[in-house]
């Protein structure tokens, strides 16, 4: 039997039990109890806790000022408006530092706070056209080795905006891998038409879809049970988000549950970041009803949000503390939004602290998963595909071989 690349021994493993983990050709080959088998390197943990990689399920590379300079958050003139939002965003934009500068910033940043997968959403619309695809596409190349980048083409505007279907259509074929829309009611002021597109672009390009739904109330309602219909007709079960959904928690739970039931049956899951003092969907109600709920940073540092900086097991507290989160299995969940959750609707099937999975994994000072939601312990190393990558919140590149 050849011997493994790695072994790490003296290691305290996600069940809380404790072993070794070997790794060879990037992949988990044994764990276990006692030392793991003969190996080229080997190295002892001293009982560190092993997890597995962190998961952002939803972020927004592309328009992060991470890196950037400081810039003073600017308020919409009359509340929250979507529209108003964007102009400041592209004002924003035309004088930050290039993309590949920010984005590359936050990767960095968020890859050594653990993360070893992330899905980020990439703005298409005719102010932009295809320039932050192509920029967010070499991203995506430069650091291949250390994460992996799963991109939506986030089209805004596809019906009130000429020609932003068309540009949504092109970054499809060149390595958009998810459809995003936007706001089907309040943004595009037709449902029904813009489902049309979104759902068609999926069907043509045989992708997923990822759709920024902030709609309130019985509207947001309303839209989200045409989108678990939508996801039923056309066979995509289990490949439809709506991200955000805050209507789910702006009504009762009663009035919510119908619509819960409407996306379990359909396998529409919902993202959350637990946003700020905005009302955000209930994590276990829905969870409790058959929904997939993960978490996303979302925005961070950029003209939306000040907030973050890519950790995705401070996100994972975030909406634990928010959500009233106290027992251990309730923490649990909270680690399972940042992890399991989000690796399955992005569809990692090779994920996980388990024999034959890719060996991406964090180690660091904890009992427990429970404990490291509470405590976000530096990560004491990062592995993508069994390399350290970052070393005590520092990150290493692909330079930090094991
Ligand atoms: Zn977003």
């Amino acid at each position: 039997m050849s011997s493994l690349d790695l072994a790490l021994d003296n290691v305290r493993l996600p069940d809380g039990s404790s072993g070794s983990i070997g790794i060879s050709g990037g992949r988990i080959a044994s764990l276990g109890k006692g030392q793991a088998g003969e190996a080229r390197q080997r190295h002892d943990l001293g009982g560190a806790l092993v997890l597995p990689g962190l998961v952002d399920g939803h972020n927004h590379l592309d328009t992060t000022f991470f890196g950037d300079v400081w810039r003073p958050h600017q308020r919409c003139v009359a509340g929250f408006n979507v529209g108003e939002r964007l102009g400041i965003q592209k004002d924003w934009l035309s004088r930050g530092a290039p993309l590949a500068e920010r984005a590359g910033a936050l990767v960095e940043r968020a890859v050594s706070r653990g993360t070893t997968h992330m899905r980020t959403h990439v703005e298409i619309d005719t102010d932009f056209g295809l320039t932050h695809l192509e920029g967010i596409l070499a991203v995506r190349e430069r650091y291949r080795d250390v994460v992996s980048i799963q991109i939506v083409g986030l089209g805004r505007g596809l019906l009130v905006r000429p020609g932003t279907r068309e540009l949504l259509d092109a970054a499809l074929s060149q390595g958009a891998d998810v459809v995003g829309g936007l706001d089907p009611a309040i943004f595009e002021g037709n449902v029904e038409a813009h489902l049309d597109v979104v759902f068609g672009l999926a069907e043509r390009h045989g992708k997923s879809i990822d759709l920024h739904l902030h709609e309130g109330g019985h509207l947001g309602l309303h839209t989200l049970g045409r989108i678990a219909e939508r996801t039923r007709a056309s066979g995509m079960q289990g490949r439809v988000v709506a991200s955000h959904a805050y209507a789910l928690g702006e009504v009762p739970l009663d009035a919510m549950l119908p619509t819960a039931e409407k996306l379990a049956k359909a396998g529409v899951a919902i993202m959350t970041n637990a946003p700020g003092d905005h009302p955000f969907p209930p994590v276990l109600a829905l969870r409790e009803a058959g929904v997939t709920v993960f978490a996303g940073n979302d925005d961070i540092r950029d003209s939306w949000w000040p907030y973050g900086d890519g950790d995705m097991l401070e996100r994972a507290m975030m909406v634990g503390y928010r959500s009233g989160f106290y027992t251990d299995d309730e923490l649990l969940c909270a680690f399972d939004l940042a992890t399991a959750a989000p690796a399955k609707v992005l569809g990692l099937a090779d994920y996980g602290v388990r024999v034959g999975a890719s060996a991406d994994m964090i180690v660091l000072d904890a009992d427990h998963a429970q404990m490291a939601v509470v405590a976000r312990p530096v990560r004491r190393e990062v592995y993508k595909a069994g390399r350290v990558v970052a070393r005590d919140g520092v990150f290493l590149g692909v330079q930090g071989k094991a």
